[in-house]
């Protein structure tokens, strides 16, 4: 009999043979890549004896066509009930009420980690060199920053209180006709995504996690961040880690933190990729990262990720691209993102060997140069086929 997934007071997650994991298909072209990667997470997990109970739940137009509402409360019902769940790319509702049903969705369970491992597969076409150098993991804040959508628009009498009041209480001269934003970075949220990168850096054997920041010139927001990151390690993890400002830069076997300013971290992420592992870093720095990294390895096509609460253990996996609209339901586009999400999802199981398989069988596909239109258009002598064929073509291969 299917049963839940729960997590134990120590933090483990307790998982059976036969879980219930909700998803939600997405919107545009969910239809066509949702099936798909379904179809090879199935046969991967039936390898080892394991069989998931899906269980759909609505969000986005789907769910807006069939209730009249873009993000039902059962939907956060589910979410909250069975921990872990995957999704397809949401279309933004317009005068909706959201700003983003993705942004709600974290908010409402405060998934603070938005995680984004950025590796290259064999045979994926690349504009860079070398692309196998690049192996690593974004830990992005996901509940602060600019992000955070406290912001007045220009001429707007909240505007204008605002600025009032920064004039008398501050002494800060804002222009009129200015939008303001609030950008808030706490030591709380600042230290518990910290921390959960630097346990999975512990956990899976990485030698470095970069503070990602730009303190130079935002002293008291992004150079906080950096800041209580140092402590941290010194706080609670100096059996294991040590600060780059404690040890010149020589761990001496124990996980090294660093840190690195923004700007040049987009240059060498580039430049030299091995000098980056695991990266922890605030919400615009990280969405930047994210796509900039996920270009370097193939594009947004195949680029899995995650939103994750590792302390209520709920997660959300999801397709980092969106609904791409003008090919929905004409069954074209790469599932690889949505795909490789639930590959992460089996790793954060603890079901690696499936999960390396349909890494495998991915890769082996790629190689036999069976691939979308999107990955075709870049490779010579490639066969474009469908999204579904290549979901086929990898089950054939697991
Ligand atoms: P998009 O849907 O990500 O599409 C942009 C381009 O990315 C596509 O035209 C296509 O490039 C490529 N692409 C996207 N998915 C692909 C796939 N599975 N395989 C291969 N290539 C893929 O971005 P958008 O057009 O800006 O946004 C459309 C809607 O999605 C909006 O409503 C937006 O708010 C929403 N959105 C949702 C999410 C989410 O749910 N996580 C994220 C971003 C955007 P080519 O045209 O070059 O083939």
């Amino acid at each position: 009999m299917a049963d839940k997934i729960t997590m134990s007071a120590d933090g483990v997650l307790h998982v059976s043979d036969n879980p219930i994991i909700p998803f939600i298909e997405g919107d545009g072209t969910g239809v066509d890549i949702w099936p798909a990667a379904k179809l090879v997470l199935d046969a991967a997990a039936k390898k080892y004896g394991k069989t998931i109970e899906w269980k759909e739940v609505l969000a986005g137009e789907k769910a807006f066509n069939e209730t009249g509402n873009w993000l039902p409360d059962e939907t956060i019902t589910d979410f909250r009930e069975y921990l872990i769940g995957i999704k397809g790319p949401l279309t933004t509702p317009i005068g909706g009420g959201f700003r983003s049903l993705n942004v709600a969705l974290r908010q409402i369970l405060d998934l603070y980690v938005c995680l984004r491992p950025v590796r290259w597969f064999q045979g994926v076409p690349s504009p860079v060199k070398r692309p196998e150098d690049v192996d690593m993991v974004i830990f992005r804040e996901n509940t602060e920053d600019v992000y955070s959508g406290m912001e007045v628009e220009a001429g707007t009498e909240a505007a204008e209180k605002l600025r009032s009041f920064l004039h008398d209480n501050y002494g800060w001269d804002i222009r009129e006709m200015s939008g303001i934003g609030i950008k808030p970075i706490s030591k709380m949220g600042s230290e518990r995504l910290i921390r959960a990168s630097i346990e999975y850096a512990l956990k899976h054997d990485r030698p470095s996690v970069t503070l990602v920041h730009k303190g130079n010139i935002m002293k008291y927001t992004e150079g906080a961040f950096m800041k209580y990151g140092y402590q941290l390690v010194k706080d609670e993890f100096s059996d294991v880690a040590v600060g780059w400002d404690d040890c010149g830069g020589n761990p001496e076997g124990k996980l090294l933190v660093k840190d690195a300013i923004a700007d040049i971290t987009l240059q060498q992420v580039l430049t030299r990729p091995k000098d980056f592992d695991v990266i922890a870093t605030m919400n615009l720095n990280g969405d930047y990262l994210s796509d900039a990294l996920a270009a370097q390895v193939g594009g947004i096509g195949i680029a899995p990720g995650a939103n994750i609460n590792y302390v209520t253990g709920h997660g959300i996996f999801e397709a980092t691209h969106g609904t791409a609209p003008k090919y929905a339901g004409q069954d074209k586009v790469n599932p690889g993102s949505v795909l490789l999400s639930g590959v992460l999802m089996f790793e954060h199981l603890g079901w690696t060997d499936a999960a390396n398989d349909i890494v495998r069988a991915l890769e082996a596909t790629i190689a036999d140069k069976i691939v979308t239109y999107d990955f075709a258009r870049l490779m010579d002598g490639a066969t474009e086929v469908k999204c579904s064929e290549f979901a086929s073509a990898i089950v054939d291969r697991l």
